[in-house]
């Protein structure tokens, strides 16, 4: 590890308290994996002036960014099903016939452990140069002790390789596994796979929804995650207003994902909790439903993340530029608000209280853009934006 510098940075850009500061004409140094000055090149202290330096040739500077809601590892595609969906058929009938969830469910428990990972992986180094910095990994296409265990592994394998920081998620109560009786599976992740499993996570996170995992259950599967130290995210609110972000709020839960169907008064109760909303346009994008209002959620006060929810079923992607021109575009944020869910949120999410933002102490992650202001990411919504990604104070190549 080496210290550095960019030099002749246009203008950075960081989230401070809700809102996005600017700096002109602007310098950052970093030695090893942490940003020990940052401001206008012309208070630059004479001693970190002879740093190994990137010269950013005007360019704008923001941080990395935090993808705090994937589901990247998976067997097999769901293309085809895909097609079936814009064809007319609903996702529950397709679910009902074997597709959905159960269909990676199949190709996942049935790939190598090493054919796994290296698609994993391929996926997280291109979200890498799409200039993504950390990475939440969820389970949950496992769905017993050994498979979830394997797709521990996997992730473990993309923690060693990848040159990003990643968060692993037990997501166990992610469906039912077929031919198990659900007051069974219910009873197995709380005696079994959540205690034995909860040394490898940081979070773990339930399907909360009438046609997943019910509140009650999903409570039981939470109260024993918490007492296990993990922390608590939740799938709440998603295809019906199911309770799933009053059961986070209740429990203090780091977020609470999706929101479709969230009241006022659930957004309130988050809030309250400090659970951050992550929001996933991808979702609504992929499958044509209507976009969160995230201007109104922002308006409540609550903190907002957004991320790509990139999974094989209902939102395929890997970049977090697009979601953030979809947060704009498409959910009503302003670039401000979209920056700050993609980076600040996301970190908060995930509390990760030494990332999402430009500062001294802070890691050392950062995005040159090729571009001279953030707004191209969603002015320009297909543009390639990202110069240099800086991950852990290591540049990366390309
Ligand atoms: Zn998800």
């Amino acid at each position: 590890m080496t210290a550095r510098l960019l030099t002749n940075i246009g203008r950075f850009f960081t989230p401070r308290d809700r809102s996005i500061r600017s700096v002109e004409d602007a310098a950052i140094a970093w030695d090893g994996d942490t940003i020990d000055w940052a401001g206008p090149a012309s208070e630059l202290p004479a001693g970190l002036a002879d740093r190994d330096t990137i010269d950013c040739e005007g360019r704008a500077v923001v941080p990395g960014f935090v993808d705090s809601h994937t589901h990247l590892v998976f067997g097999g595609d769901r293309s085809a099903e895909f097609a079936r969906r814009l064809g007319g058929e609903s996702y529950e009938s397709l679910a009902d016939g074997g597709g959905g969830i159960q269909a990676t469910v199949a190709a996942t428990r049935a790939a190598p452990t090493e054919e796994l990972a290296r698609a994993a992986l391929a996926r997280v180094s291109r979200m890498a140069t799409a200039g993504t910095t950390t990475v939440e990994i969820k389970t949950g296409y496992g769905l017993d002790v050994e498979h979830e265990a394997k797709m521990l592994d996997v992730i473990d394998a993309v923690d060693a390789d990848a040159p990003v920081d990643i968060v692993p998620t037990l997501l166990a109560a992610h469906a039912f596994p077929r031919g198990v009786d659900r007051v069974e599976y219910v009873r197995f992740l709380v005696d079994e796979l959540v205690p034995a499993l909860a040394d490898r996570v940081a979070f773990c996170d339930v399907f909360c929804d009438p046609a997943a995992f019910s509140v009650e259950e999903s409570a039981r599967v939470l109260e024993v995650a918490a007492k296990k130290d993990l922390g608590l995210r939740v799938h709440a609110d998603q295809l019906s207003h199911g309770g799933g972000a009053a059961l986070a709020a209740s429990l203090g839960a780091a977020s609470a994902d999706h929101l479709d169907h969230a009241a006022e008064a659930d957004l309130d109760a988050l809030r309250r909790s400090g659970t951050v909303a992550v929001l996933v346009p991808g979702a609504s994008l992929s499958s044509r439903l209507p976009f969160v209002d995230a201007a109104a959620v922002w308006q409540t006060g609550v903190e907002v993340a957004i991320a790509t929810d990139c999974n094989p079923g209902t939102s395929y992607l890997e970049t977090m530029p697009f979601v953030i021109a979809l947060a704009v575009l498409e959910m009503g944020m302003s670039p401000d608000q979209a920056l700050w869910a993609a980076t600040r949120g996301g970190a908060r999410s995930l509390r990760l209280d030494d990332r999402g933002a430009i500062e001294v102490g802070a890691r050392a992650d950062l995005v040159v853009l090729e571009g001279d202001h953030h707004v191209d990411l969603s002015y320009r919504p297909d543009g390639n934006h990202v110069r240099h990604v800086i991950a852990g104070g290591v540049p990366l190549p390309g």
